[in-house]
């Protein structure tokens, strides 16, 4: 094996990328590029009962979306492939043979109806459900007859029935566990599939993975995969475990307290690398206390070390607060093209970009979401219907005659400067007598739909004057 590092991304696609399988990803990422080493994405696919259409395109999708790009996998190739675990099953049943030869695995007939009975009859006993190894005791001549009669059965791994296994993993460090709280795993199904467990395995050796990086969940599957890579003689990769993600009310960051799916906050108009920013915080911290990064800066500050053992807080208020920081603060340009999929299903024409640009450089500073950036920039393009709220004020003495004063003055000609829309206000105290709220309020609500909002000039010089007339002249009673 050479000494290059090599991770991998190993979702099994159930039809999105979660928050936490983008925390996996985007570690596994980070230490890739921080060593130069690769990263790989393999899709664990060999539960077909849990197949679902697109969601491996919906998975690359996100990945894309968020900026995780991957050297190896579906779509980009490499030369470990396939990536795909459904098309490598040969090897697994190729594996699952040798391992009954060497007897560190044996064929198990039992029907569910028989585990099913098994671990009632376990629990009146006061045991825990674990399978009881019955099948172990099968003779050659019982397996073969078993056989011939065209009983299904599923391979398990034979574990050792007492003692201890102990491993280091890079976050938990020493992990023991004792043998007799594990199940001998299913490796190869009734259907010939291979379980996670079994494929996983296969594929982190033939693939040439040196680190695992991985949720905490899979830190109890541990001794099953060693022993696998004791049994096969190969050398396990190195392990990193990520703490749980916890809602705030510290249980497990489940789908009822709020979204998990990556595509649900970029839909709700999160930017995306305000999503990675959080992400990677979620338990890892940098030596200081910065807590924004750009990614260049957070390769670089990456560390497995400082990955933390406890579990991180989900909390979507600090999310926000980020957001509203890249909505500030990202180049104007970029905020621009990442609005334009919400401004577009918005429905409204934003193809001359000078003005475009001036809406949102006008919009970002006083909305935390994309979302509400294409909300917020509406007005520029659309003409504003009065709510309910503002009827009184429009029907006003007041404000009838400044919507009156306005419309016949501008009517004078086709360009006004933003210094003549200023004396223009003034006139309009002089004329009408109107000041302060007075004045503004009218005047902005005629163009832009709130009394609170863009500066007049601002208003007019990108809707136009003909446009704006027309707004003050919708309003006269
Ligand atoms: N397919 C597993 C999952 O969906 C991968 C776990 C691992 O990285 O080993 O999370």
């Amino acid at each position: 094996m050479s000494n290059e590092i090599r991770v991998r991304f190993a979702p099994s696609p159930t039809g999105y990328l979660h928050v936490g399988g983008l925390r996996t990803a985007l570690y596994n990422y980070l230490y890739a590029r921080k060593v130069g080493g690769k990263f790989i994405l393999r899709i664990e696919d060999t539960d077909r009962t849990r197949y679902v259409e697109g969601a491996v395109e919906n998975l690359i999708n996100s990945l894309k979306e968020v900026g995780l790009d991957f050297d190896e996998g579906p779509e980009v190739g490499g030369n470990f492939g396939p990536y795909f675990q459904s098309e490598r099953t040969e090897l697994y049943q190729k594996h699952a043979k040798e391992l009954l030869e060497a007897d560190k695995a044996y064929r198990c007939f039992c029907t569910p109806e028989d585990l099913q009975k098994m671990r009632e009859e376990r629990q009146a006993q006061g045991l825990d459900t674990r399978y009881d190894g019955r099948c172990r005791k099968l003779t050659e001549e019982e397996i073969k007859a078993k056989i011939a009669a065209g009983e299904p059965f599923v391979i398990r791994e034979k574990l050792p029935p007492e003692g201890e296994i102990f491993f280091y993993d890079l976050v938990r460090e020493k992990v023991t566990f004792p043998w007799d709280m594990v199940d001998d795993q299913v490796l190869i199904k009734s259907d010939g599939y291979p379980t996670y467990h079994f494929a996983n395995v296969i594929d982190d050796h033939y693939m040439q993975i040196s680190h695992v990086i991985r949720g905490e969940e899979w830190l109890s599957s541990v001794p099953k995969h060693l022993f696998l890579y004791d049994a096969f003689g190969w050398k396990p990769p190195k392990m990193a475990h990520l703490p749980l993600l916890l809602n705030s009310d510290k249980s497990k960051l489940s789908k009822r307290q709020g979204d998990v799916a990556v595509e649900d906050y970029l839909a709700k108009g999160y930017i995306p690398h305000a999503l990675v920013n959080f992400v990677a915080l979620l338990g890892w911290h940098a030596k200081g206390d910065q807590e924004l990064f750009e990614m260049d800066e957070l390769i670089k500050a990456f560390s497995l070390k400082r990955i933390n053992k406890a579990g991180a807080v989900f909390d979507v208020e600090k999310l926000q607060w980020m957001n509203s920081h890249y909505m500030k603060n990202m180049k104007l340009t970029d905020i621009a093209d990442l609005a334009k999929p919400f401004v577009e299903k918005a429905g409204y024409d934003i193809s001359e970009n000078k003005k475009y640009l001036a809406a949102v450089r006008f919009a970002r500073e006083r909305v935390s979401l994309l979302t509400q950036l294409a909300e917020e920039i509406k007005p520029f393009y659309i003409t504003p219907e009065i709510s309910a709220e503002y009827t009184e004020l429009s029907e006003e003495e007041n404000s009838q005659n400044i919507f009156n004063f306005w419309a016949e003055k501008l009517a004078e000609k086709d360009v006004w400067q933003e210094d003549e829309i200023n004396a223009l206000i003034k006139e309009t105290t002089t004329a009408t007598g109107a000041k302060g709220k007075n004045l503004y309020f009218p005047i902005r609500l005629a163009l832009f739909g709130t009394v609170h909002g863009p500066e007049i000039p601002l208003i007019i010089g990108l809707i136009g004057t003909k446009e704006a007339i027309k707004r003050f002249r919708n309003l006269i009673k």
